[in-house]
Protein backbone atom coordinates (compact mmCIF):
# COMPACT_ATOMS: atom_id res chain seq x y z
CA UNK A 1 0.00 0.00 0.00
CA UNK A 2 2.75 2.27 0.92
CA UNK A 3 4.29 1.88 -2.46
CA UNK A 4 1.46 2.57 -4.28
CA UNK A 5 0.73 5.47 -2.14
CA UNK A 6 4.18 6.44 -3.37
CA UNK A 7 3.71 5.43 -7.00
CA UNK A 8 0.33 7.63 -7.05
CA UNK A 9 2.47 10.82 -5.71
CA UNK A 10 5.20 10.36 -8.36
CA UNK A 11 2.30 9.29 -11.28
CA UNK A 12 0.63 12.60 -9.77
CA UNK A 13 3.52 15.35 -10.83
CA UNK A 14 3.94 13.43 -13.60
CA UNK A 15 0.33 14.49 -14.60
CA UNK A 16 1.24 18.03 -13.39
CA UNK A 17 4.08 18.41 -15.57
CA UNK A 18 2.10 16.66 -18.90
CA UNK A 19 -0.48 19.09 -17.47
CA UNK A 20 1.77 22.14 -17.67
CA UNK A 21 2.47 21.32 -21.19
CA UNK A 22 -0.28 20.76 -23.12
CA UNK A 23 -3.12 22.32 -21.08
CA UNK A 24 -4.49 23.66 -23.90
CA UNK A 25 -4.51 20.08 -26.25
CA UNK A 26 -5.95 17.72 -23.19
CA UNK A 27 -8.43 18.74 -21.10
CA UNK A 28 -8.44 17.02 -17.71
CA UNK A 29 -4.99 16.82 -16.71
CA UNK A 30 -5.30 18.96 -13.89
CA UNK A 31 -8.04 17.64 -12.61
CA UNK A 32 -6.70 14.12 -12.40
CA UNK A 33 -3.55 14.97 -11.52
CA UNK A 34 -5.00 17.16 -8.17
CA UNK A 35 -7.26 14.28 -7.70
CA UNK A 36 -4.40 11.66 -7.31
CA UNK A 37 -2.46 14.21 -4.77
CA UNK A 38 -6.08 14.13 -2.60
CA UNK A 39 -5.82 10.31 -3.16
CA UNK A 40 -2.28 10.34 -1.72
CA UNK A 41 -3.40 12.68 1.24
CA UNK A 42 -6.18 10.40 1.83
CA UNK A 43 -3.78 7.55 2.22
CA UNK A 44 -1.78 9.65 4.47
CA UNK A 45 -4.55 10.32 6.41
CA UNK A 46 -6.07 6.99 7.23
CA UNK A 47 -2.44 6.31 9.03
CA UNK A 48 -2.73 9.23 10.93
CA UNK A 49 -5.65 6.91 13.38
CA UNK A 50 -2.93 6.13 15.63
CA UNK A 51 -1.92 9.88 16.09
CA UNK A 52 -5.09 11.80 15.82
CA UNK A 53 -8.52 10.91 17.25
CA UNK A 54 -9.54 7.90 14.89
CA UNK A 55 -13.02 9.30 14.41
CA UNK A 56 -11.19 12.99 12.76
CA UNK A 57 -8.74 11.14 10.42
CA UNK A 58 -11.23 8.27 8.87
CA UNK A 59 -13.67 11.78 8.41
CA UNK A 60 -10.68 13.61 6.82
CA UNK A 61 -8.83 10.71 5.33
CA UNK A 62 -12.22 9.61 3.58
CA UNK A 63 -13.21 13.49 2.69
CA UNK A 64 -10.42 13.33 0.78
CA UNK A 65 -10.63 9.90 -0.88
CA UNK A 66 -14.28 11.19 -2.41
CA UNK A 67 -12.62 14.84 -3.82
CA UNK A 68 -10.24 12.96 -5.62
CA UNK A 69 -12.17 10.47 -6.88
CA UNK A 70 -14.47 13.54 -8.28
CA UNK A 71 -11.94 15.37 -9.69
CA UNK A 72 -10.95 12.20 -12.08
CA UNK A 73 -14.75 12.37 -12.50
CA UNK A 74 -14.72 15.99 -13.23
CA UNK A 75 -11.37 15.99 -15.44
CA UNK A 76 -12.54 13.08 -17.46
CA UNK A 77 -15.82 15.08 -18.44
CA UNK A 78 -13.08 18.01 -19.38
CA UNK A 79 -11.13 16.15 -21.36
CA UNK A 80 -14.51 14.82 -23.34
CA UNK A 81 -15.29 18.51 -23.63
CA UNK A 82 -18.10 18.63 -21.40
CA UNK A 83 -18.79 21.53 -18.79
CA UNK A 84 -17.59 19.58 -15.54
CA UNK A 85 -20.90 18.54 -13.13
CA UNK A 86 -19.65 20.63 -10.40
CA UNK A 87 -22.92 20.66 -8.56
CA UNK A 88 -23.27 16.85 -8.62
CA UNK A 89 -19.58 16.87 -7.37
CA UNK A 90 -20.13 19.45 -4.25
CA UNK A 91 -23.63 17.68 -3.73
CA UNK A 92 -21.75 13.86 -3.69
CA UNK A 93 -18.68 15.21 -2.12
CA UNK A 94 -21.13 17.09 0.98
CA UNK A 95 -23.75 14.04 1.38
CA UNK A 96 -20.03 11.69 1.56
CA UNK A 97 -18.39 13.61 4.26
CA UNK A 98 -22.18 14.19 6.21
CA UNK A 99 -23.47 10.91 6.15
CA UNK A 100 -19.64 9.84 7.41
CA UNK A 101 -19.84 11.79 10.39
CA UNK A 102 -23.08 11.32 11.09
CA UNK A 103 -22.81 7.15 11.41
CA UNK A 104 -19.47 7.91 13.02
CA UNK A 105 -20.10 10.34 15.22
CA UNK A 106 -23.76 10.85 15.79
CA UNK A 107 -25.87 7.23 15.41
CA UNK A 108 -22.07 5.01 15.07
CA UNK A 109 -23.40 2.54 12.13
CA UNK A 110 -20.59 0.91 10.46
CA UNK A 111 -22.40 -0.90 7.65
CA UNK A 112 -24.97 2.00 6.91
CA UNK A 113 -21.44 4.44 6.48
CA UNK A 114 -19.98 1.62 4.41
CA UNK A 115 -22.94 1.45 2.18
CA UNK A 116 -23.75 5.00 1.52
CA UNK A 117 -19.93 6.20 0.81
CA UNK A 118 -19.78 3.61 -1.22
CA UNK A 119 -22.28 3.61 -3.13
CA UNK A 120 -21.98 7.89 -3.34
CA UNK A 121 -18.20 7.19 -5.18
CA UNK A 122 -19.44 4.12 -7.20
CA UNK A 123 -21.37 7.18 -8.70
CA UNK A 124 -18.36 9.07 -9.81
CA UNK A 125 -17.25 5.97 -11.35
CA UNK A 126 -20.10 4.87 -13.35
CA UNK A 127 -20.32 8.70 -14.51
CA UNK A 128 -16.80 8.09 -16.01
CA UNK A 129 -17.99 4.85 -17.42
CA UNK A 130 -20.61 6.45 -19.33
CA UNK A 131 -18.77 8.75 -20.59
CA UNK A 132 -16.02 6.64 -22.14
CA UNK A 133 -19.02 4.49 -23.14
CA UNK A 134 -20.80 7.63 -25.39
CA UNK A 135 -17.39 9.15 -26.08
CA UNK A 136 -14.31 7.47 -26.38
CA UNK A 137 -13.02 6.50 -29.41
CA UNK A 138 -13.56 2.82 -31.09
CA UNK A 139 -9.22 1.94 -29.93
CA UNK A 140 -7.82 0.06 -27.21
CA UNK A 141 -7.16 3.11 -25.33
CA UNK A 142 -10.53 3.86 -24.54
CA UNK A 143 -11.17 0.32 -24.41
CA UNK A 144 -8.56 -0.06 -21.89
CA UNK A 145 -9.28 2.67 -20.14
CA UNK A 146 -13.66 2.00 -19.52
CA UNK A 147 -12.56 -1.86 -18.57
CA UNK A 148 -10.74 -0.19 -15.75
CA UNK A 149 -13.27 2.04 -14.57
CA UNK A 150 -15.92 -0.53 -15.19
CA UNK A 151 -14.47 -2.95 -12.93
CA UNK A 152 -13.84 -0.28 -10.23
CA UNK A 153 -17.86 1.05 -10.23
CA UNK A 154 -18.77 -3.51 -9.57
CA UNK A 155 -15.88 -3.29 -7.13
CA UNK A 156 -17.24 0.09 -5.49
CA UNK A 157 -20.72 -0.98 -5.90
CA UNK A 158 -20.26 -5.24 -4.77
CA UNK A 159 -18.63 -3.32 -1.69
CA UNK A 160 -21.43 -1.12 -0.50
CA UNK A 161 -23.97 -3.87 -1.83
CA UNK A 162 -21.96 -6.23 0.58
CA UNK A 163 -22.46 -3.60 3.67
CA UNK A 164 -26.01 -3.28 3.21
CA UNK A 165 -26.53 -7.36 2.60
CA UNK A 166 -24.26 -9.03 5.68
CA UNK A 167 -23.84 -6.07 7.60
CA UNK A 168 -20.34 -4.16 8.03
CA UNK A 169 -18.10 -6.99 9.26
CA UNK A 170 -18.27 -8.58 5.68
CA UNK A 171 -16.80 -5.30 4.45
CA UNK A 172 -13.92 -3.91 7.60
CA UNK A 173 -10.90 -3.13 5.91
CA UNK A 174 -9.57 -2.45 9.75
CA UNK A 175 -9.74 -6.60 10.26
CA UNK A 176 -6.74 -8.55 9.52
CA UNK A 177 -8.02 -11.24 6.18
CA UNK A 178 -7.36 -12.52 3.28
CA UNK A 179 -10.21 -10.69 1.47
CA UNK A 180 -9.76 -7.97 3.59
CA UNK A 181 -5.89 -7.90 2.25
CA UNK A 182 -7.00 -8.86 -1.34
CA UNK A 183 -9.38 -5.81 -1.53
CA UNK A 184 -6.94 -3.00 -0.13
CA UNK A 185 -4.27 -4.22 -2.43
CA UNK A 186 -6.30 -4.03 -5.47
CA UNK A 187 -8.01 -0.80 -4.47
CA UNK A 188 -4.58 0.87 -4.05
CA UNK A 189 -3.08 -0.52 -7.23
CA UNK A 190 -6.68 0.25 -9.02
CA UNK A 191 -6.21 3.92 -8.34
CA UNK A 192 -3.02 3.59 -10.42
CA UNK A 193 -3.90 1.42 -12.89
CA UNK A 194 -7.20 4.09 -13.84
CA UNK A 195 -4.47 6.88 -13.98
CA UNK A 196 -2.39 5.07 -16.37
CA UNK A 197 -5.51 3.90 -18.51
CA UNK A 198 -6.54 7.88 -18.05
CA UNK A 199 -2.78 8.73 -19.71
CA UNK A 200 -3.35 6.19 -22.31
CA UNK A 201 -6.38 7.90 -24.00
CA UNK A 202 -4.45 11.63 -23.15
CA UNK A 203 -1.86 10.17 -24.75
CA UNK A 204 -3.58 8.89 -27.20
CA UNK A 205 -5.49 12.06 -28.22
CA UNK A 206 -2.45 14.33 -28.11
CA UNK A 207 -0.87 12.37 -31.07
CA UNK A 208 -3.87 12.67 -33.00
CA UNK A 209 -3.73 16.28 -32.37
CA UNK A 210 0.27 16.47 -33.30
CA UNK A 211 -0.24 14.09 -36.25
CA UNK A 212 -2.80 17.00 -37.20
CA UNK A 213 -0.78 19.70 -36.70
CA UNK A 214 2.48 18.19 -38.61
CA UNK A 215 -0.37 17.16 -41.84
CA UNK A 216 -2.96 19.98 -41.64
CA UNK A 217 -2.35 23.91 -42.94
CA UNK A 218 -3.67 25.78 -39.80
CA UNK A 219 -5.49 28.47 -41.50
CA UNK A 220 -7.58 26.46 -44.18
CA UNK A 221 -7.55 22.90 -42.36
CA UNK A 222 -6.61 21.07 -45.31
CA UNK A 223 -3.75 18.94 -45.88
CA UNK A 224 -0.46 20.50 -45.74
CA UNK A 225 2.54 19.13 -48.27
CA UNK A 226 3.01 16.53 -45.97
CA UNK A 227 -0.27 15.42 -45.39
CA UNK A 228 -0.69 15.45 -49.29
CA UNK A 229 2.61 13.53 -50.00
CA UNK A 230 0.88 10.88 -46.60
CA UNK A 231 -2.17 10.83 -48.55
CA UNK A 232 -1.06 10.00 -52.02
CA UNK A 233 1.31 7.29 -50.66
CA UNK A 234 -2.14 5.51 -49.09
CA UNK A 235 -3.50 5.91 -52.40
CA UNK A 236 -1.04 4.09 -54.31
CA UNK A 237 0.02 1.77 -51.59
CA UNK A 238 -3.75 1.22 -51.68
CA UNK A 239 -3.74 -2.75 -53.04
CA UNK A 240 -8.09 -2.97 -53.87
CA UNK A 241 -7.38 0.28 -55.73
CA UNK A 242 -9.00 0.20 -59.40
CA UNK A 243 -7.27 0.63 -62.16
CA UNK A 244 -8.59 3.75 -63.30
CA UNK A 245 -6.55 6.73 -63.76
CA UNK A 246 -5.58 8.92 -60.58
CA UNK A 247 -6.17 13.01 -61.26
CA UNK A 248 -4.12 16.51 -59.99
CA UNK A 249 -5.72 20.00 -60.14
CA UNK A 250 -3.51 22.62 -59.68
CA UNK A 251 -5.02 25.73 -58.57
CA UNK A 252 -3.85 29.31 -57.93
CA UNK A 253 -5.67 32.01 -57.21
CA UNK A 254 -5.86 34.76 -59.73
CA UNK A 255 -4.27 38.62 -58.77
CA UNK A 256 -4.54 37.49 -54.82
CA UNK A 257 -1.41 39.78 -53.91
CA UNK A 258 -4.13 42.96 -55.46
CA UNK A 259 -6.90 41.39 -52.89
CA UNK A 260 -4.02 41.82 -49.72
CA UNK A 261 -2.93 44.75 -51.08
CA UNK A 262 -6.43 46.32 -50.94
CA UNK A 263 -8.15 44.84 -48.08
CA UNK A 264 -5.80 43.61 -46.33
CA UNK A 265 -4.03 40.50 -45.24
CA UNK A 266 -6.50 39.41 -42.64
CA UNK A 267 -9.07 39.38 -45.30
CA UNK A 268 -6.78 37.65 -47.51
CA UNK A 269 -6.52 34.83 -45.14
CA UNK A 270 -10.41 34.32 -44.77
CA UNK A 271 -10.19 34.62 -48.76
CA UNK A 272 -7.70 31.98 -48.73
CA UNK A 273 -9.77 29.89 -45.55
CA UNK A 274 -12.94 30.68 -48.08
CA UNK A 275 -11.56 28.77 -51.19
CA UNK A 276 -10.38 26.16 -49.07
CA UNK A 277 -14.01 25.37 -48.09
CA UNK A 278 -15.20 25.93 -51.58
CA UNK A 279 -13.04 23.32 -53.33
CA UNK A 280 -13.79 20.94 -50.35
CA UNK A 281 -17.68 20.97 -50.99
CA UNK A 282 -17.20 20.29 -54.47
CA UNK A 283 -14.66 16.94 -53.91
CA UNK A 284 -15.73 13.37 -53.09
CA UNK A 285 -15.02 11.74 -49.95
CA UNK A 286 -12.57 9.65 -51.85
CA UNK A 287 -10.67 13.07 -52.66
CA UNK A 288 -8.59 15.35 -50.98
CA UNK A 289 -7.19 18.76 -51.18
CA UNK A 290 -4.02 20.20 -50.06
CA UNK A 291 -2.12 23.91 -49.69
CA UNK A 292 0.75 24.16 -51.09
CA UNK A 293 2.11 27.14 -49.40
CA UNK A 294 0.84 30.86 -50.13
CA UNK A 295 -2.24 30.54 -52.86
CA UNK A 296 -2.28 27.61 -54.46
CA UNK A 297 -4.14 24.50 -53.47
CA UNK A 298 -3.96 20.86 -55.11
CA UNK A 299 -6.82 18.55 -55.51
CA UNK A 300 -5.78 14.99 -55.66
CA UNK A 301 -8.37 12.64 -57.55
CA UNK A 302 -8.31 8.68 -57.56
CA UNK A 303 -10.12 6.96 -59.92
CA UNK A 304 -11.15 9.90 -61.87
CA UNK A 305 -11.29 9.77 -65.64
CA UNK A 306 -9.71 13.52 -66.89
CA UNK A 307 -13.17 14.54 -68.42
CA UNK A 308 -14.90 14.10 -65.30
CA UNK A 309 -12.07 16.05 -63.45
CA UNK A 310 -12.63 18.78 -65.77
CA UNK A 311 -16.41 18.87 -64.56
CA UNK A 312 -15.20 19.03 -61.41
CA UNK A 313 -12.62 22.04 -61.32
CA UNK A 314 -16.20 23.71 -63.24
CA UNK A 315 -17.90 23.06 -60.33
CA UNK A 316 -15.22 24.74 -58.33
CA UNK A 317 -15.17 28.02 -60.59
CA UNK A 318 -18.62 28.06 -60.61
CA UNK A 319 -19.40 27.61 -56.89
CA UNK A 320 -16.62 30.43 -56.45
CA UNK A 321 -18.51 33.06 -58.32
CA UNK A 322 -22.28 31.75 -56.56
CA UNK A 323 -20.30 32.66 -53.19
CA UNK A 324 -20.22 36.54 -53.86
CA UNK A 325 -22.51 37.24 -51.59
CA UNK A 326 -20.33 36.05 -48.27
CA UNK A 327 -19.25 39.59 -47.89
CA UNK A 328 -15.66 38.53 -48.61
CA UNK A 329 -13.90 40.27 -52.19
CA UNK A 330 -14.70 38.20 -55.16
CA UNK A 331 -11.66 35.88 -56.79
CA UNK A 332 -11.47 34.13 -59.16
CA UNK A 333 -8.85 30.61 -59.57
CA UNK A 334 -7.03 29.46 -62.55
CA UNK A 335 -6.83 25.71 -62.80
CA UNK A 336 -4.55 22.94 -64.36
CA UNK A 337 -5.20 19.70 -64.66
CA UNK A 338 -2.56 16.54 -65.21
CA UNK A 339 -3.20 12.47 -65.12
CA UNK A 340 -1.29 9.94 -64.48
CA UNK A 341 0.44 8.40 -67.78
CA UNK A 342 1.37 5.42 -65.77
CA UNK A 343 1.25 3.49 -63.21
CA UNK A 344 5.13 4.62 -63.17
CA UNK A 345 4.60 8.10 -62.64
CA UNK A 346 5.87 9.60 -59.76
CA UNK A 347 4.07 12.50 -57.47
CA UNK A 348 6.78 15.30 -58.63
CA UNK A 349 6.35 14.34 -61.89
CA UNK A 350 2.46 14.70 -62.04
CA UNK A 351 2.73 17.54 -59.83
CA UNK A 352 4.88 19.21 -62.42
CA UNK A 353 2.65 18.70 -65.40
CA UNK A 354 -0.63 20.48 -63.20
CA UNK A 355 1.92 23.28 -62.87
CA UNK A 356 2.34 23.53 -66.37
CA UNK A 357 -1.24 23.06 -67.25
CA UNK A 358 -1.62 25.67 -64.68
CA UNK A 359 0.75 28.27 -65.99
CA UNK A 360 -0.62 28.01 -69.40
CA UNK A 361 -4.15 29.22 -68.16
CA UNK A 362 -2.28 31.85 -66.32
CA UNK A 363 -0.73 33.27 -69.26
CA UNK A 364 -4.10 32.58 -71.47
CA UNK A 365 -5.78 35.18 -69.52
CA UNK A 366 -6.63 33.22 -65.69
CA UNK A 367 -10.52 32.76 -64.23
CA UNK A 368 -9.71 29.23 -66.88
CA UNK A 369 -8.95 25.68 -67.09
CA UNK A 370 -6.50 24.35 -68.85
CA UNK A 371 -5.48 20.54 -69.54
CA UNK A 372 -1.70 19.06 -69.15
CA UNK A 373 -0.60 18.32 -72.65
CA UNK A 374 -0.04 14.31 -72.05
CA UNK A 375 -3.85 14.51 -71.79
CA UNK A 376 -4.95 15.54 -74.73
CA UNK A 377 -1.86 13.37 -76.43
CA UNK A 378 -3.38 10.43 -74.59
CA UNK A 379 -6.61 10.79 -76.32
CA UNK A 380 -8.27 10.64 -72.72
CA UNK A 381 -10.51 13.74 -73.41
CA UNK A 382 -11.60 14.37 -76.45
CA UNK A 383 -15.10 15.23 -75.10
CA UNK A 384 -13.95 17.41 -72.51
CA UNK A 385 -12.07 19.57 -74.98
CA UNK A 386 -14.64 21.30 -75.83
CA UNK A 387 -15.89 22.28 -71.93
CA UNK A 388 -12.39 23.18 -70.62
CA UNK A 389 -10.37 26.44 -71.91
CA UNK A 390 -14.02 28.20 -71.75
CA UNK A 391 -14.39 30.99 -69.52
P1 LIG B 1 -1.31 35.41 -60.16
O1 LIG B 1 -2.64 35.63 -60.73
O2 LIG B 1 -0.23 35.48 -61.15
O3 LIG B 1 -1.25 34.15 -59.39
O4 LIG B 1 -1.05 36.63 -59.17
P2 LIG B 1 -1.03 36.58 -57.61
O5 LIG B 1 -1.05 37.98 -57.10
O6 LIG B 1 -2.12 35.70 -57.12
O7 LIG B 1 0.32 35.85 -57.31
P3 LIG B 1 1.64 36.35 -56.61
O8 LIG B 1 2.56 35.16 -56.58
O9 LIG B 1 2.15 37.59 -57.28
O10 LIG B 1 1.24 36.75 -55.15
C1 LIG B 1 0.81 35.79 -54.23
C2 LIG B 1 0.44 36.52 -52.98
O11 LIG B 1 -0.10 35.62 -52.01
C3 LIG B 1 1.62 37.21 -52.34
C4 LIG B 1 1.52 36.86 -50.88
O12 LIG B 1 1.54 38.02 -50.11
C5 LIG B 1 0.16 36.22 -50.76
N1 LIG B 1 0.13 35.20 -49.73
C6 LIG B 1 0.89 34.08 -49.65
N2 LIG B 1 0.55 33.38 -48.54
C7 LIG B 1 -0.42 34.08 -47.90
C8 LIG B 1 -1.16 33.89 -46.70
O13 LIG B 1 -0.99 32.90 -45.99
N3 LIG B 1 -2.09 34.82 -46.38
C9 LIG B 1 -2.31 35.91 -47.16
N4 LIG B 1 -3.23 36.78 -46.77
N5 LIG B 1 -1.60 36.13 -48.27
C10 LIG B 1 -0.68 35.24 -48.65
MG1 LIG C 1 -2.02 33.60 -57.61
MG1 LIG D 1 0.79 31.36 -56.65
Amino acid sequence: MLMTTLMCGAMSIVMFSVYRSFRREVHGLGHWAAGLLLLVCASMLFGTRDVLPPAWSIIAANAALVAGIGLSMLGTEKFYGLAPSRRAYFLILALAIGGNSWWLLVLPDFSARVAVFSLLVCLFYARQVQLVWRYGERHFSSFFFGTLMLLQTVAVLARGVSALLHGGTSVNLTVAGTPTGIYLAVANFMALLLTVGFMTVATRHLQQILERRSTHDPLTQVLNRRGFGDAYAREIGNPRRPRLPLTLLSIDLDYFKSINDRYGHAVGDQVLAHVATIIGGALRESDCVARFGGEEFVVLMPDMPVHNAVGVAERIRALLCESSHTGLPSCTVSIGIACQASVLEGLEELLSRADAALYLAKERGRDRIELDAAAFTAGRIMSAAGSCNTR
